[in-house]
């Protein structure tokens, strides 16, 4: 468990709160504090004397993030991780004018944001910042990974998030910073086929809570998969899981039960190790 303290003004601290409605999942007011809160990354009690102490996991997010250079790009992925579901990857331009807003949604590392704030915050960042984004079918992700790995696949898919962006008529930034998922050189490696490739790119692990533009992608790419998923399950009328643990196999046999193992294609990535066990 992590402390973080700081000082702020009544105004701050209920902007604060505010800020975080949507991520609140318990409230109430010990004695000499305007509030405390519960989200599911932290607590947060904030007394009358204008200190705020925020407890929780993962909070490095609150340390004082060193300037930022702007305007940047940054990229991110998401459904690597799960069985059901597409892959989703998105890059994103923030401009400097833009940060404060985008400061004040709560805009940070998306995998700590409940899917209900992604899906009030994400369609605002979308509206605001120029970004691309790419969503591969499982359909089509099966076929490809007749050829291609994982890494493979993503790093191809972040080179053309990029290039779309400049074929919507953007001018790339000098900085741009990917999440990383592979050495720069493997990555580099991977893209040596192809016909154009974005370079100069700076690579950094955890960078969703670091990068301002590398959280906003990673909160569209989010929301954009919660999206197809909800439509899969529309589709099929099945509620999957996500993940890809025991309870995913449960999910997915009792999914081939419903509708026969050639579906199974459609919805899962079938090179995953639960498709054996199931
Ligand atoms: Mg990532």
């Amino acid at each position: 468990m992590n402390t973080v303290t700081k000082k702020m003004t009544k105004q701050e601290i209920f902007e604060l709160k505010e800020r975080i409605q949507a991520q609140i999942i318990n409230e109430s007011q010990p004695s000499y504090t305007y509030y405390q809160v519960k989200t599911n990354e932290c607590t947060i009690t904030a007394y009358t004397s204008g200190k705020v102490v925020f407890q929780g996991k993962n909070i490095d997010w609150l340390a004082p993030q060193e300037p930022s250079i702007m305007p940047q790009a940054g990229s991110d992925e998401v459904g690597t991780g799960d069985y059901f579901g597409p892959v989703v990857v998105c890059a994103c331009i923030v401009n400097k004018e833009h940060m404060e807003y985008l400061q004040t949604l709560g805009v940070h590392d998306s995998k700590q944001i409940t899917d209900n704030a992604i899906l009030k915050m994400a369609p605002k960042i979308m509206e605001l910042c120029p970004h691309s984004v790419l969503v591969v079918s499982n359909k089509k992700y099966n076929e490809v990974h007749l050829s291609h790995n994982m890494v493979d696949i993503k790093c191809l898919l972040h080179n053309q998030a990029y290039i779309n962006l400049e074929s919507k008529g953007y001018t790339l930034p000098d900085f741009i910073i990917i999440d990383q998922f592979v050495q720069e050189k493997t990555y580099y490696k991977y893209l040596a086929k192809m016909p154009k490739v974005i370079r100069s790119i700076h690579f950094e692990t955890k960078a969703e809570n670091k990068y301002i533009s590398v959280a906003c992608a990673s909160i569209i790419a989010r929301y954009t998969f919660l999206q197809s998923w909800k439509k899969m399950e529309e589709a099929y009328n099945f509620h999957f899981e996500k993940g890809a643990g025991s309870k995913v196999d449960l999910c997915a046999r009792a999914f081939v039960e419903k509708f026969g193992k050639d579906a199974l294609s459609d919805v899962a990535k079938l090179h995953f190790a639960n498709t054996k066990r199931i």
